[in-house]
């Protein structure tokens, strides 16, 4: 792979207010009210930054939607790109093609043992969708089980499985799918103490839940290794071990989302690496390309590849497999794998985030609890330690979000780019960014959190 690393001076198509005006008039935008959004261009990005139409600069820590994991522009997946376009650029899924083949066995290759094909899609949601009609097909059963606080994404299928908000105006969605509380000991569904009870408890409501609904009439349990947009949720040591032995002891096929937490996001590339434990399915999008072409995958077992040796599967995409986004793939793994990004994300985590955080912690009364693991860290805001009262509700909008709002607006005062949800702010800026940009960011978080404090209302 040539890694040209010149880069031309490109002039952009419209200027900065044309793009704003164009984009008012044309442009309908996801999950908003198309009247009161101003949406800002950004007009160049380099690494950890963009930069807006005035110049300013913004330090990334949502890393857009939490996928360009490898940062803004390397220029090796950029070479990777423009090669591949020069050679060919596109190509129907019923066609052999290079860069498909060799993304496909590169991500097989840093998977779990035993998941050895890859059904390519264009993104998370259409993941989702084919693990489950893999996994129904495979079984013969059509019920599915999915947790609260979780997000699979916005197509029929994939909202369905979705256990937030989100979910609500798709209802009634597709039917059999059937939701239950996975692990969070900050706000435990169960009244627990520790992460062991949590566990136990969390696993003991599984498996009533399954016997309810019948094991025999399940073909899959859908959920997030590490729970992403809904908190930074990391499971307790042996839940996903459990979770796998309930799965065994009922025939149900296990389908880990990993369209958030992998690749290098938990300073792995699977986050289930932590746990050592082999899902039948595994979702993937995001991180496996830094979302530079669109593309996402599902990862397929032995067992359930076997099961259409002489059997049609019943789906497909035009796209499956597009020969840019797999060579921009192909490009981003091999970029991870030669610069050591997983290593510096597990480092990163353990030695500068999650410490920077707890000491955030001991000085803001307004920060309840901070979790999370790689590059994967939420900061959980409270109006009282307590209580644990969140700073806003659930699902807060307008004024009754302002909090958050003047936190965000804190942030990006001071030229940094937060993740906001709810009651929380996550730290996710791209897995290859520097401990000394990251101390960057954290300084800035420490004074917008003196923002956040005057709603506490605790002692
Ligand atoms: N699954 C998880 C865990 C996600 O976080 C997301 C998106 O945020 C999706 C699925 C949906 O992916 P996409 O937006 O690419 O369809």
């Amino acid at each position: 792979m040539t890694t040209d690393t010149t880069t031309r001076e490109v002039a952009p198509l419209l200027t900065p207010g044309q793009t704003r005006e164009l984009d008012r008039a044309h442009v309908f935008h996801s999950w908003s009210a198309q009247a009161q959004i101003d949406p800002m261009p950004i007009v160049r990005a380099e690494g950890s930054y963009f930069w807006d139409e005035t110049d300013k600069r913004y330090l990334d820590f949502s890393s857009q939607l939490v996928n360009v994991n490898i940062g803004y522009q390397h220029p090796a997946i950029i070479a990777a790109i423009k090669e591949q376009a020069e050679r060919l650029v596109t190509v129907a899924p019923g066609f052999a093609n290079d860069a498909r083949s060799e993304a496909a066995r590169l991500i097989a290759s840093v998977a779990p043992e035993g998941l050895e094909k890859v059904f390519f899609t264009n993104g998370g949601a259409e993941a989702n969708e084919n693990a489950m009609r893999l996994a129904r097909v495979h079984t013969g059963r059509q019920k599915v089980l999915a947790a609260y606080r979780s997000y699979h994404g916005a197509t029929t299928g994939a909202i369905a499985l979705t256990g937030d908000p989100r979910r609500w105006a798709s209802e009634p969605a597709n039917p059999g799918v059937v939701h239950f509380w996975g692990p969070y000991p900050y706000r435990s569904a169960f009244h627990t103490e520790n992460e062991q009870q949590e566990c136990e408890r969390a696993l003991a409501h599984l498996r009533d839940v399954i016997m309810v609904e019948g094991g025999h009439t399940i073909a899959a349990i859908v959920l997030e290794t590490v729970v992403g947009t809904n908190g930074i949720l990391v499971p307790p040591e042996g839940y996903l071990a459990g979770v796998r032995e309930l799965c065994d002891e009922h025939g149900i096929m296990l389908i880990a989302d990993e369209v958030m937490s992998g690749f290098a996001r938990c300073g792995e590339w699977f986050a289930i690496d932590h746990w050592a434990v082999t899902p039948d399915l595994i979702t993937f999008a995001k991180g496996v390309n830094s979302g530079y072409v669109p593309l996402g995958g599902v990862l397929i077992s032995r067992e359930i590849a076997a099961t259409f040796d002489d059997r049609a599967y019943p789906g497909g995409l035009t796209y499956s497999g597009h020969p840019l986004a797999c060579a921009s793939a192909v490009a981003s793994i091999t970029v991870m794998r030669d610069e050591g990004v997983i290593e510096h994300a597990r480092t990163l985590g353990a030695e500068v985030i999650g410490p920077g955080l707890q000491e955030l912690a001991q000085r803001h009364p307004s920060v309840g609890e901070v979790r999370g693991l790689g590059v994967f860290w939420a900061i959980e805001l409270v109006r009282d330690r307590a209580t644990r009262e969140p700073l806003v509700p659930y699902n807060a909008s307008g004024a009754a979000a302002a909090p958050m709002a003047a936190f965000a607006a804190a942030c990006k005062e001071r030229g940094l780019w937060p993740f906001i949800h709810f009651n929380r702010t996550h730290v996710v800026p791209p897995c290859t960014t520097s401990a000394d940009e990251v101390r960057e960011g954290l300084a800035i978080l420490d004074e917008a959190l003196s923002v956040a404090d005057r709603y506490y209302a605790g002692s």
